[in-house]
């Protein structure tokens, strides 16, 4: 019989009660869905090996987020030249960047490329200076488009997102298509650029050209200490959360969509939070639910990456009570009778994986979206 497939990655778990920071050799076995768990300070079994079905391969890369019987844990090294060798190829990452004319496409954007089977392990939308523009594509300095193109990669939001596949670089510029929005229209009418460009200054779409370029650019959106673009908070805006059993399932590029139909987007990020993050930011629900739900919201709003956006009227009136609407009922059952057109109605499974989180009082909006934009984005 053929031996079995182990994956070894380094992992690390912040205690959030002591502080503490845990390393542990985390082992997947692909065949039997079973994880098992060393202690590696003091060279203990910490978990012996146990079936954990939700676990899946395309979350397995380095720096990933994983959450293992509630327990977040970071992916921060390879275990073995096994695991490097079989996951590197695997998770090939890439900057992917939706421009200024096609921001208003970005849920179908984000939606064709969760259909094609890349996995977006980070997300931003920013609103570029023209220095910033200018310093992403430096490359290009001196040519006779630099000034057009800096001023148009200005003009607008963009979303900027770190994209994780095999062969993600490549891909991605498949799916993007042609530079020339009508060549691409010519060539390649399926392709993002052909369906949401008009020319070629204007093609909806970036995509890095190689591994180092993919490297350098994630970083400029991505690194330590950075955050180019930060969209200012505007007023009588409101939070919406995509929550992780959709994300996860790839089902937050629809969620925009619909949004974008009604509302503009403001800012957004993708952000995996700590228990700290999420029961601060439920704490109003804390004395309002039964103990045993408030726990399960904590519970599911950690176990994956979380959508969040800033979702603002079109002509500047408030946003919390139509965004409410559009949200729907607590309880998707309900939704599905009485609002079967509403977010939680199509995407909730039960009151807890409700689908989305909308701000609830007209005065919170803006202490909601303070709280993504500006205390975590930043922290
Ligand atoms: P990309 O990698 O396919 O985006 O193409 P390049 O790296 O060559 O160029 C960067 C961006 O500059 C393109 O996406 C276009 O928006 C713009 N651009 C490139 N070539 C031209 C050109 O000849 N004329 C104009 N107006 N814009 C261009
Ligand atoms: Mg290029």
């Amino acid at each position: 019989m053929a031996s079995m497939i182990r994956y070894c990655f380094i992992s690390e778990w912040l205690d959030p009660s002591s502080g503490v920071l845990w390393k542990y050799q985390l082992f997947w076995y692909p065949e039997t869905k079973e994880v098992e768990m060393v202690d590696i300070k003091n060279r203990r079994h910490f978990l012996k090996r146990t079936k954990y079905e939700e676990i899946r391969s395309s979350l397995l890369y380095i720096g990933s987020m994983l959450t293992i019987f509630g327990r977040q844990l970071k992916l921060t090294e390879y275990g073995d030249d096994f695991t490097r060798n079989s996951v590197e190829s695997q998770t090939e990452r890439t900057l992917a960047m939706i421009k200024p004319d096609a921001y208003k496409y970005m849920g179908k954007i984000i939606d064709a490329i969760c259909q094609s089977g890349f996995l977006i392990s980070k997300l931003r939308v920013a609103k570029l200076s023209k220095e910033e523009a200018e310093a992403f594509y430096a490359v290009h300095r001196g040519k006779p488009f630099y000034d057009r193109l800096t001023d148009f990669m200005s003009s607008g939001r963009i979303c900027a997102m770190e994209l994780v596949a095999p062969a993600a670089i490549r891909k991605w510029r498949e799916l993007i298509g042609p530079t020339d929005s009508n060549q691409a229209r010519a060539e390649a009418p399926n392709s993002l650029r052909a369906q949401f460009g008009t020319d070629k200054s204007f093609n909806a779409c970036h995509g890095s050209d190689a591994p180092e370029t993919a490297a350098e650019e994630c970083a400029f959106f991505f690194g330590r200490d950075r955050y180019p673009g930060k969209c200012d908070v505007a007023h009588n805006t409101t939070l919406c959360l995509v929550k992780p059993h959709v994300v996860t399932d790839g089902g937050a590029g629809l969620v925009v969509d619909l949004i974008q139909d009604v509302f503009d987007v403001t800012a957004g990020q993708l952000f995996t939070l700590d228990r700290n993050a999420a029961a601060e930011f439920y704490e109003v629900y804390k004395g309002v639910l039964p103990a045993g739900d408030f726990n399960a919201m904590v519970d599911h709003l950690t176990s994956g990456p979380v959508l969040a956006l800033e979702v603002a009227d079109r002509d500047g009136a408030s946003s919390v009570e139509p965004f409410r609407q559009l949200a729907g009922p607590m309880d998707p059952e309900l939704a599905r009778v009485l609002r079967p057109e509403s977010l939680r109605a199509r995407f909730g499974l039960n009151t807890i994986k409700n689908g989305v989180h909308c701000t609830d009082l007209e005065d919170d909006g803006l202490l909601e979206v303070n709280y993504f934009f500006t205390i975590l984005a930043q922290s």
